[in-house]
């Protein structure tokens, strides 16, 4: 009989679980049921495709994601795996088929959208299949509160009618705990064992920076740290996406642009050469990113600020998915603190909801100003404890300085108020540094005591202090009047003596926090790393499979540290199971001396 561990190896080629894989897996080979709670990248899918290969039968894979069943069965395949996919894609003869092969015993996977499995036919067709267990992925489709609900989830809980004695697992990274006892109650699994993992994603380094020249600070980022990485590129407009794409374009980078006002056709072709080919930029509104399984997207960037850490928490997600090093980078400004203030201003709905959505930027406008670990309040919003500071963000990596901001902030809010609160943060500065300009001339402002008093401060040092009061609620932003600063309620302590504040000294160029070094190996042949993803590229091409269905660049890593001349050595790289090894060794090895009898 073979373990877990054995199937890991020669199929998956990998040498160890991660914890709690093999705990969930034994769960299931005993016949019970699991929910499980991990976060994104975690590994997930062995955790099921392990036991359907252990036990009789199929495994039934409930997935709401259909664009990506092709790609997880042909994964699948690449390894050994008899895997199909029943859905909405396939014709009826093909359906057909993949029938006739479940029943005949002849499928060790089978995945099916929910509404193909609420069919009669198909739920008939199953209890006349030898059947191993069923998995409920992305199972938070089940809650009506979220984003992602689907009416076709509810229906699930007929699975446990229906075959109660088959054991289920359902698997979601989306994991609040009204979200969890949702699914417990919707999906009847009040008996099932739980294993929630943490929410920590430690391969992301997040680091958010002060926008001084958003272009010319992305195009650094691009070429210091992701010459030819994919990535995506978030912004809030449709009309800035493009602009973005096309200048990116003429930079000499793979950049596409991504929203719902595009035709329906590009934004296929543009989501799939983001998934098939290597090194494409996808520059995208919030359109774009449910359903996108691509492991190796390198970089997340936020050109604009997004509402909620929610959001932030979840476009930032879709970086990294192998678990390797990746790049969540954000550049925030005055401007983006002025324009969120008036949006929500602007929303409608009722007193309680605009509170609630207050509450939420404010979360969100408090990461960026932070000064201590990003990773520590990030998933302390979420109800986790991260005990130490990180070390993978860029506080921890650039540690920030303070200074105590009492008196700046106290001329600051003076402006604001002799002025009477009629004017934007422009004017104010000028009042402050003393500047003559025609409105200072016709507001008679010149005569004002704060005029000239904040000279001891540049104008980029005061618009770092204005930025720190809107963002920590001292000051509002008057929407009638366009963008005009008005003090609030939590100024008074500070402007009677009664309270310090501490305001973050905002520097330039973060070296420190660069990730060129992490991300490959120190000391690796490039050279051989660049004939390596040829290699791959070309084996992808005659499959016409995107290039990490191959081999994920950990295992192009690991050749290239190992350089391995044999196949026996080709074998024991993380990644490379029996299948792989006879498929793809001799054409990597090949390549692989050509290269070293070429230096
Ligand atoms: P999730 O579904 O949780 O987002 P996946 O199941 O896609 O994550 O796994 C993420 C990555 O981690 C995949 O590349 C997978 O091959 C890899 N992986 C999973 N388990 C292991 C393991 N035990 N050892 C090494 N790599 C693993
Ligand atoms: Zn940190």
């Amino acid at each position: 009989m073979t373990s877990p561990q054995d199937i890991l190896q020669t199929i998956f080629g990998y040498p160890s679980f991660r914890p709690p894989q093999d705990e969930i897996i034994q769960t299931l080979v005993d016949g019970g049921d699991a929910l499980v709670l991990m976060p994104t990248g975690g590994g997930k899918s062995l955790c099921y495709q392990i036991p359907a290969l252990l036990r009789t039968g199929c495994g039934i894979v409930i997935s709401p994601l259909i664009a990506l069943m092709k790609d997880q069965v042909d994964a699948l395949r690449q390894v050994g795996v008899r895997a199909s996919y029943l859905n909405s894609s396939l014709d009826a003869n093909m359906a057909k088929r993949v029938e006739e092969a479940l029943l005949a015993g002849e499928l060790d996977l089978l995945y099916i959208a929910p509404e193909r499995l609420n069919q009669e036919r198909t739920l008939s067709l199953l209890q006349r299949a030898p059947i191993a267990l069923f998995a409920i992925d992305e199972a938070h489709c089940v809650s009506q509160w979220g984003h992602d609900f689907r009416a076709d989830y509810l229906k699930l809980s007929v699975l446990h009618q229906y075959f109660p004695k088959i054991p289920r697992i359902a698997l979601t990274a989306t994991a609040d705990a009204r979200t969890r006892n949702e699914i417990i109650h919707r999906l009847d699994l009040a008996k099932a064992r739980q294993f929630i993992a943490g929410f920590d994603r430690p391969n992301i380094r997040y680091r958010i920076a002060l926008k001084h020249n958003a272009k010319q600070q992305l195009l650094r980022f691009l070429k210091d740290e992701h010459a030819t990485d994919a990535g995506i590129i978030y912004c809030l407009s449709r009309k800035k996406t493009e602009e973005i794409a096309y200048w990116l374009q003429g930079q000499g980078f793979h950049a596409l642009p991504y929203h719902a006002g595009l035709d329906a056709e590009i934004r296929a072709d543009h989501q799939s050469r983001f998934l098939r080919e290597e090194s494409v930029i996808v520059v995208a509104t919030i359109a774009f990113g449910m359903g996108i399984d691509k492991p190796d997207v390198r970089f997340v960037v936020h050109l604009d600020l997004p509402k909620t850490i929610e959001s932030y928490y979840q476009e930032t997600g879709r970086a990294g998915r192998d678990g390797e090093h990746a790049n969540a980078w954000m550049v925030y400004g005055l401007q983006d603190v002025i324009k969120l203030r008036q949006m929500m201003d602007n929303s409608e709905g009722g007193e309680e909801h605009k509170r609630a959505e207050q509450h939420r930027l404010n979360a969100m406008l408090g990461l960026c100003e932070i000064t201590s670990c990003r990773r520590q309040v990030l998933l302390n919003y979420f109800g986790d404890t991260l005990s130490d500071p990180c070390g993978n963000c860029d506080n921890c990596l650039e540690p920030v300085n303070t200074w105590d901001g009492t008196e700046a902030a106290r001329m600051a809010l003076s402006a604001a108020y002799r002025t009477g609160q009629r004017f934007g943060v422009n004017h104010l500065i000028d009042v402050l540094l003393g500047i003559e300009t025609d409105k200072i001339a016709q507001c008679h402002h010149h005569q004002l005591p704060t005029y000239g008093i904040g000279k001891a401060l540049d104008n980029n040092q005061w618009r770092s202090v204005f930025r720190q009061l809107v963002a920590r609620g001292y000051l509002s932003v008057d929407l009638e009047r366009f963008g005009a600063l008005r003090l609030e309620e939590k100024c008074r302590p500070l402007l009677r003596a009664e309270e310090q504040i501490e305001l973050r000294r905002d520097i330039k160029q973060k070296v420190a926090t660069r990730l060129t070094k992490t991300f490959l190996p120190e000391d690796i042949d490039v050279a051989l790393w660049e004939v390596l993803r040829e290699c791959r590229r070309e084996l992808a091409g005659e499959q016409g499979i995107p290039p990490y269905i191959i081999f994920h660049d950990r295992t192009l890593q690991e050749m290239c540290v190992a350089v391995p001349q044999t196949m026996e050595e080709f074998g024991e790289l993380g990644g490379v199971g029996e299948r792989k090894l006879e498929k793809y060794g001799p054409a990597f090895l090949q390549a692989i001396n050509e290269h070293l009898a070429s230096c």
